[in-house]
């Protein structure tokens, strides 16, 4: 009936539990989601593509996006820049798409504090214990010994913010947390605010009710 307006989707947590996982299930589940790609300064990990996982900018290149404008957030992670390039999600967004940001904290806060606030659905995903937050991190395989020593150091700095977000789900089992995911997102996307066209139906059904009397 209506024609919806767009989402800004956050994902936060701590390093290791679980919220790339989580957004790459959620993008299979409804393919009309799309993923913010971030620009960050950080190197490439094996495997990530420039342009899919992120946009991997030099500092100059990010501090001249930055300074025209062109982020909707930014802040500085583990030693390295990151942002959302503020374009493809206005674009999203008009268009009724929703947008999925897996994004730090500081950036959740930025995006809330914006005009874009009142359309933002923000998640926090906690791990199930700090030992099972190691274990992710090891077993992904990706990072070295230096580097996951420095984000176990940082989690609590990300965790201390759970209180900020309007959803936090623990991430025991993979399916129930993605199930819960898609139910506050269906929901979400019921909001009053995010059907704009409401406001002419119920006039219509005003003017039909009148055409009663
Ligand atoms: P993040 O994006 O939050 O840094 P990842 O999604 O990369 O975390 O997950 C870190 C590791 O933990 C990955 O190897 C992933 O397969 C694993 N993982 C994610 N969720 C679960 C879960 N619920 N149970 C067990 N392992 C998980
Ligand atoms: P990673 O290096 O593991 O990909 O990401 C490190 C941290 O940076 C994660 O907590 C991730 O959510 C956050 N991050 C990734 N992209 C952005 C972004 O565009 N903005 C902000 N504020 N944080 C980001």
């Amino acid at each position: 009936m209506t024609q919806r307006r767009g989402l800004l989707i956050i994902l936060s947590s701590p390093s290791g539990a679980g919220k790339s996982t989580l957004s790459r299930r959620l993008l299979e589940w409804d393919e009309s989601l799309s993923f913010s790609v971030s620009a960050t300064t950080r190197a490439p990990r094996e495997g990530e593509i420039d342009g899919k996982d992120y946009h991997f900018l030099t500092e100059s290149q990010f501090k001249r996006d930055v300074t025209e404008g062109e982020m909707l957030e930014h802040a500085y992670v583990f030693g390295n820049f990151y942002g959302s390039p503020k374009g493809p999600v206005e674009s999203a967004i008009s268009a009724g798409r929703d947008v999925l940001f897996d994004i730090d904290w500081q950036g959740a806060q930025q995006i809330q504090n914006s005009d874009l606030g009142k359309h933002t659905l923000s998640i926090f995903i906690l791990p199930p214990s700090i030992p099972e937050l190691r274990r992710r991190l090891e077993g992904r395989g990706q990072d070295s010994a230096e580097v996951i020593a420095k984000r176990m150091q940082k989690s609590w700095d990300e965790i201390s913010h759970w209180a900020e977000y309007d959803y936090v789900l623990v991430n025991d089992d993979l399916d129930a947390t993605k199930t819960r995911l898609k139910d506050i997102i269906s929901a979400a996307r019921l909001k009053r605010i995010q059907q704009p066209e409401l406001t002419d139906h119920v006039r219509r059904l005003q003017m039909e009710f009148e055409e009663l009397k």
